[in-house]
């Protein structure tokens, strides 16, 4: 079959997400009041194509990812950490077709939380 030799097929892709978030946390922390971020979020996915020639469809990596955008996240989520988020839009983006997911959340230009999935 055609690209049967091929041992790494994937997409990318990248956009930012304005939204507040507050955490709850067992320790003093400013991070508690509601503040908000310009999150970047990345992802890596591979996969075998699928009858339209795709991954995925780019257009279905920013439904799942906008969804987020200028939301309060803990209305979404219990407790919105880079790293919840993060898993929560790995969960949002599996499908059968896919062998490796990743989705990196920059929180700001020098921290980011990363969730991988490998069936
Ligand atoms: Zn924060």
């Amino acid at each position: 079959m055609r690209g049967d030799n091929i041992i790494d097929k994937h997409i990318y892709w990248r956009g930012e997400v304005s939204a507040a978030h507050h955490l709850n946390l067992n320790y003093e922390s400013k991070c508690s009041k509601t503040h908000g971020h310009n999150y970047l979020v990345e992802v890596w996915i591979y996969g075998e194509l699928n009858e339209n020639g795709m991954i995925m469809d780019f257009s279905d990596i920013k439904d799942v990812v906008y969804r987020y955008d200028h939301k309060d996240l803990n209305n979404l989520l219990e407790n919105p950490t880079a790293e919840n988020i993060a898993i929560d839009i790995l969960e949002g983006l599996r499908s059968p077709n896919l062998w490796r997911l990743r989705v990196r959340v920059w929180e700001d230009r020098d921290s980011y939380a990363e969730a991988e999935w490998m069936p």
